[in-house]
């Protein structure tokens, strides 16, 4: 059902053109994921979704990612990352609050954990601290990459609320931020993909959050956050892999069509070998995603299977569209085809939301090896 909507609803040529539009966050894309129910997906149903576990969310996020590619955030920022935060993290309160607004789009969350000073040792480098005042707190500093922040109505806000701590992934508070807030600005950081899903750079100057905006105990919030990384990983494999199915049928399609030497492109041994180089890409990064959204979906250990998957989807996914490129030729690299995009897209994945030298230092160490860093 969600392929045929999406072939109908977001054709590839139709993403290709929101996200050229580099200004302008793709409204269009987001009313009609609402519209369709689709913001619902994961959420619970007393809460106004559609439930369903992180297997049914990574079937409709690989089928979007098809066509879309990195604009699957307009989905996964509000109805994956932010829903699933205030579903595990927030009160009872708090879920009555926010949960049926984001099930209904009337509630479009980004995130904000990065800092100028690196994403990677995330908590070597933030700076950006919340002081207990009456009633609330006051925020001040600087986030970076902040996908979506000008656009949002909350912001899932990673703040140092305590210096005084032995460890430093000891003090910090998870806060959602009314985007809106006196004090919160942001600033389009132009790039290389997803260019209309506006990342920013995010300034707090003074900003003041109500204690009911905070997620869960306050200094604990790196307790909270490292469980839901295996669903972050998960979903960056689903993605990938639908951007290896978008790749593989358009170079399939073209492969047979283009002609050189009065021949279909597609006969000659090299464009062979390149799509089945890319048809194996798939199927690996599919029995993997499967397999650790199962692991996942039933409660079994899967840290280092969530970084394996992770790490393989966005290399496959880069190799594949560069491949892709390859194929169509002189089109591949045209803005009117898709390929271009494909590797636009997937090329941040291999650092974001952890790099793959971070991932690969991790399951060096999971074998027992001593930390690197
Ligand atoms: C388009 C885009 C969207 C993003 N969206 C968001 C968002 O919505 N919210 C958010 O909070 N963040 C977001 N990010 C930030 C992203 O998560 C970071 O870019 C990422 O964590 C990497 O951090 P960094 O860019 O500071 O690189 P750095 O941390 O500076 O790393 C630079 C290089 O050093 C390597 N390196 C660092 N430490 C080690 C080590 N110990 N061993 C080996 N290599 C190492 C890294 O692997 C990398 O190759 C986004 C980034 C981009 C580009």
């Amino acid at each position: 059902m969600a392929r045929r909507w999406i072939d109908a609803e977001v054709p590839k040529a139709w993403a290709r053109e929101l996200e050229a539009d580099e200004q302008n966050y793709p409204f269009a894309l987001w009313d009609k994921l609402v519209e369709a129910g689709f913001l619902g997906i994961g959420i619970d149903e007393e809460y106004g979704g559609q439930g369903g576990d992180i297997l049914i969310q990574m079937i409709f996020a690989r089928e979007l990612a098809r066509t879309a590619g990195g604009l699957l955030w307009v989905w996964g920022l509000t109805s994956f990352a932010g829903a699933k935060s205030i579903s595990h993290f927030g009160s009872d309160a708090q879920k009555q609050r926010w949960l049926p607004d984001m099930a209904a789009g009337k509630c479009r969350v980004s995130i904000g954990f990065t800092e100028p000073d690196g994403g990677t040792d995330v908590l070597g480098a933030m700076k950006t601290f919340g002081e207990k005042v009456d009633g609330g707190w006051i925020v001040n500093g600087q986030k970076m990459w902040c996908t979506a922040a000008k656009v949002a109505d909350r912001i899932l806000l990673l703040v140092r609320t305590d210096r005084n701590v032995e460890k430093r992934h000891h003090g910090l508070t998870l806060f959602f931020l009314d985007a809106k807030s006196p004090g919160v600005s942001a600033d389009l950081l132009p790039k290389l993909g997803m260019r209309a899903m506006g990342s920013c750079a995010l300034f707090l100057d003074n900003v003041f959050i109500p204690d009911d905006c905070v997620l869960g105990e306050v200094g604990k919030a790196w307790y909270m956050v490292l469980p839901s990384l295996n669903n972050e990983r998960i979903m960056v494999g689903a993605q990938c892999l639908g951007a290896i199915d978008g790749v593989l049928e358009d170079a399939v399609d073209y492969a047979k069509t283009r002609k050189a030497f009065g021949k279909p492109i597609g006969q000659f041994q090299a464009i062979q070998h390149y799509i089945a180089d890319i048809a194996t890409w798939q199927t690996q990064t599919e029995l993997l995603m499967y397999y650790v959204s199962w692991l996942q979906n039933n409660g079994q250990e899967c840290g280092v299977q969530s970084n394996m998957l992770k790490m393989v989807a966005s290399e496959n996914a880069v190799k594949a569209a560069d491949l892709g490129i390859q194929i169509l030729g002189g089109m591949g690299y045209s803005a009117e085809t898709d390929m271009q995009r494909y590797w636009r897209d997937h090329r941040i994945l291999r650092m974001t939301p952890i790099s793959n030298e971070m991932v690969r230092n991790s399951i060096a160490e999971s074998l027992g090896l001593p930390r690197s860093f």
